[in-house]
This record gives structure tokens, C-alpha cells and sequence, in this order.
């Protein structure tokens, strides 16, 4: 074990060393050696370092350098050293994270971990929640818990006697909803088409003059950070029409959600504590690794009751137990990681992550704006939308962009038009990176 972790720590190093400076992605030579993995399962047992080395070896170089500070795909961030470190011990401890009596820790931080959050975020003091794998779990859990509780006030079980026969929901989504929340949609029942669209705005935020007549037997599914434009449902309105009528509000704050951490972008969020479920991403902007999501509910008995095993065999205390708010059972102890994140950066060192990103983001629109090309949307998170002329052109950019290596973008269709989507959700950008990431962008472009 002394070899393995000491050769280990070396490989470690040198990776992380090495990541600001290599290309952002992996090399055609680095893509080639992945033939390597394509081998017959062998019959003797291997030592465990020389499987480490070539994982190393041929591995390392065919990952993308997501933690090196110029990866602006997808809304994802790096890894804070915090959480980093805490992942690996957790790896080292081995923790089943389901129950508190298979991991005392894993259940304690947890629980320090969701109050914090719950602080965090202005959500309501009496919420609970649970660890899922990313927020595409926690959109399920959060409509779970809304289904069950707007069916069992008219008195049906929806958990024991399933959806066939049950009184009928209306589910009200924004324009710019989320692919995941269709898909939970899909996976409870309620139906990815069977739904009612109310137009978004330019910026992509549900309009809540065009709601529809609400009632007590309506979800609607607000937004809080649009995947393109960063920009979030106009929540205060969105929540006080829907709980006139008695309706559930679930907002899909994926990585939107965090800017209530933020005292310099909280207004972006007004009304968020005011909707019944929550779910956002650990992964994405908090900087924890892979996978780590999170479900909130303003009354934890409806997450409880829509989404819990029971069995016989199964423990009960009278704590909080993890796996009572997730669909899974045994699962890593994610709450180890997202402590020691926020335990790393305080409630200071969070705002400044978030700010710092979405001044990236501005700088990357000014810095684009000024060498003459479109902007198309307004920056006021961590989100950048741009237009190197047209589509074909803006294509050509994208992928220029890309093999260039320098930094890593993303493509999209902005209301119809082919755009590069610049996030900034990684704690490890720099001035520099941002500076050296906008020059190579301005310098691709111009040879397109
Ligand atoms: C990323 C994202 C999701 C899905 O999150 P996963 O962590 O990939 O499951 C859902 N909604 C929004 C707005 C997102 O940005």
C-alpha cells in the first residue's frame, strides 16, 4: 500500500503540475495511445502499481484539463484542493453513505453540510435533502416530492397505488426548460410533452405576465440559471402567482442557484427560498468533483415520502438518515466533499468564486465586443453567448477554437442563431487565463 499511494502522490503531482500549461485537449498522438486499453482481459492478476502506471501513462493524457483554469465547456468547474483531498480520503475510508450506522461520518457531515447550505442559499431553515449524482437527480427527487404532495392533499397514495386512475396535475414549464427536467418528467409519469410552455424572454427567463391560470394541482418548473444565457426565472413573481393558487413551484438551479451565495448577485435570485423544491449541482459551480448533486424540499416528509426505501431490514434512528432522501441506497459519501468545500472557502471565499467567474465573463464579453464580434446575450452571471458572424463561420470558430488547445468552449443555437457559450465556473481561472483565452479566440477568429 506504501508503494502504491507513494507512487501514487508522484503521479498525482505531476499531473496537477502539468495542467495549466498543457493543451486543453488531449493531443491526436495522447488519442492514439488509447488503442493501448484494447486488450484482451489478461488470466494472471496484475500488480496494483503497474495498473496504476498505465493508467497514467496512456491515461492522464486523453483526459481533458478540466482543473487547469481555461475549460469553459459545459458550466462544470475544476476541483478545489479542499475537496480534491476530502475525495480521495473519502476514497481511502470507503464509506457506504447510505445509512448513519454504515458511516457515522458520512451522515454527520451531511447533515453540517445541508445546514450550511440551506444558510447559504436563503432557503427555508425547516428544508431537508439529499446527496444525489447531479441535478438531473435532484430535478427528479424535487418533482417527486411535488407530485406526492400535490396528489396526497386530494387524498391519493401515488407511492402505493401509482399513477393509473389518479386524480390528473398540470405541469407549467418555461420555454427554455431544461432537457433534464423533461426527462424527470418522462421518468415519473407526468410526460415530457404533456406539459404547458409559457413563452421566455430574450434572455430566456419565463415570463410570468403569460402564466397560465394556476391551481392547486400545478407544478411549475422555474429556472434559475439558464444553460446559455446564465439567466434566472423572475422567481418572486413566478412563486407568489403559483402559491396564490395553491400550486408547487421546483426550481432548477443546476449552478443559477449558487448566485444567492453571492452578496453582489443575490438580486439575480430574489424569491428563490420562496418556492417548495430545489435542485442544483455540486459539480458545477461549487467546485467539488464528480458526481455530486443536490435535492432540497421545504417540507423533508414529501422528499421522504416520494423517494425513500423502505424494508424491514433497513435501519432506522431517530436522526436523519441519507438514504431517506434519495432514491438510491448504497452510494459514496458525497456530503464529504461538498463540507470541505465550503468549510475551505467560508461564506467569503464562496461569494468571491462566484463573483470572480462572472467578471470573467465580462471581460471575455467586452474583450469580444470590442474586437467586433456579437454578443448575444446580456452577461449577468458566469455566461458568455457569442457570434463570430454567421452560423457557418461561428461553427468554424468553435471548432478552430478547440483544436487550437489554448482554452476549451462549447457550441449552442441561441434563438436559432449558432453561438459559443463561454462558462466560467472554475475557482483556478485566472486574469491571465481569461487574457491568454481571449487572445487565442481573437487570433483563431481572425484566420476564419
Ligand atoms: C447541468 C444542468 C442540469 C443537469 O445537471 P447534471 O449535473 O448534468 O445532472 C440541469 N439543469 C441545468 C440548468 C443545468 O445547467
Amino acid at each position: 500500500m506504501k508503494d502504491l499511494l507513494t507512487d501514487f502522490t508522484a503521479r498525482a503531482l505531476r499531473y496537477t503540475e502539468g495542467i495549466g500549461e498543457r493543451s486543453v485537449t488531449p493531443s491526436p498522438d495522447a488519442l492514439q495511445q488509447l488503442a493501448q486499453f484494447d486488450e484482451a482481459l489478461p488470466n494472471a492478476p496484475t500488480d496494483a502499481r503497474e495498473v496504476l502506471r498505465r493508467l497514467d501513462e496512456f491515461g492522464s493524457p486523453a483526459t481533458m484539463a478540466i482543473t487547469g483554469g481555461r475549460y469553459f465547456g459545459f458550466v462544470t468547474g475544476g476541483t478545489l484542493p479542499a475537496a480534491l483531498a476530502a475525495n480521495l480520503l473519502a476514497g481511502v475510508w470507503d464509506q457506504n453513505g447510505a445509512y448513519r450506522v454504515m458511516s457515522p461520518i458520512a451522515a454527520k457531515l451531511e447533515d453540517v453540510a445541508l445546514g450550511w447550505m440551506i444558510e447559504l442559499l436563503g432557503l427555508p431553515p425547516g428544508a431537508g435533502g439529499g446527496f444525489v449524482t447531479g441535478a438531473t437527480m435532484g430535478n427528479l427527487a424535487g418533482l417527486a416530492a411535488a407530485r406526492h404532495a400535490l396528489l396526497r392533499r386530494q387524498g391519493w397514495r401515488v407511492e402505493e397505488d401509482g399513477l393509473f386512475g389518479a386524480p390528473s396535475l398540470r405541469i407549467v414549464v418555461g420555454d427554455e426548460v431544461h432537457a433534464s427536467v423533461l426527462n424527470a418528467l418522462q421518468l415519473l409519469g407526468l410526460g415530457r410533452e404533456r406539459i404547458e410552455r409559457v413563452p421566455a424572454d430574450g434572455q430566456g427567463r419565463l415570463r410570468a405576465e403569460l402564466l397560465p391560470q394556476l391551481d392547486a394541482q400545478t407544478i411549475v418548473c422555474a429556472q434559475a440559471g439558464n444553460v446559455n444565457t446564465g439567466a434566472l426565472d423572475p422567481l418572486t413573481e413566478i412563486c407568489s402567482a403559483a402559491h396564490a393558487a395553491g400550486a408547487w413551484v421546483h426550481v432548477d438551479g443546476a449552478f443559477g442557484l449558487w448566485a444567492a451565495a453571492c452578496p453582489a448577485r443575490a438580486h439575480l435570485a430574489a424569491g428563490l427560498g420562496e418556492a417548495d423544491s430545489w435542485a442544483t449541482d455540486g459539480h458545477k459551480w461549487l467546485n467539488v468533483p464528480y458526481d455530486s448533486g443536490l435535492v432540497f424540499v421545504r417540507n423533508p416528509d414529501d422528499l421522504r415520502a416520494a423517494v425513500s426505501v423502505t424494508a424491514a431490514y433497513l435501519p432506522t434512528t431517530g436522526e436523519r438518515e441519507p438514504s431517506h432522501f434519495i432514491p438510491e441506497m448504497s452510494r459514496r459519501a458525497r456530503g464529504v466533499e461538498i463540507w470541505a468545500a465550503l468549510r475551505s472557502l467560508g461564506r467569503q471565499g464562496l461569494a468571491e468564486l462566484i463573483e470572480r467567474c462572472c467578471q470573467h465573463a465580462t471581460r471575455f464579453a467586452d474583450g469580444l465586443r470590442a474586437a467586433g464580434y456579437e454578443v448575444l446575450n446580456d452577461v449577468v452571471l458566469n455566461q458568455v453567448l457569442v457570434s463570430f458572424g454567421n452560423d457557418d463561420a461561428t461553427r468554424r470558430v468553435i471548432a478552430a477554437v478547440q483544436a487550437d488547445g489554448t482554452c476549451w468552449c462549447g457550441g449552442t443555437i441561441w434563438q436559432g442563431r449558432a453561438a459559443m457559450r463561454i462558462s466560467v465556473s472554475s475557482w483556478r481561472t485566472t486574469e491571465d487565463d481569461v487574457e491568454r483565452s481571449l487572445a487565442a479566440m481573437l487570433r483563431v477568429a481572425k484566420t476564419i
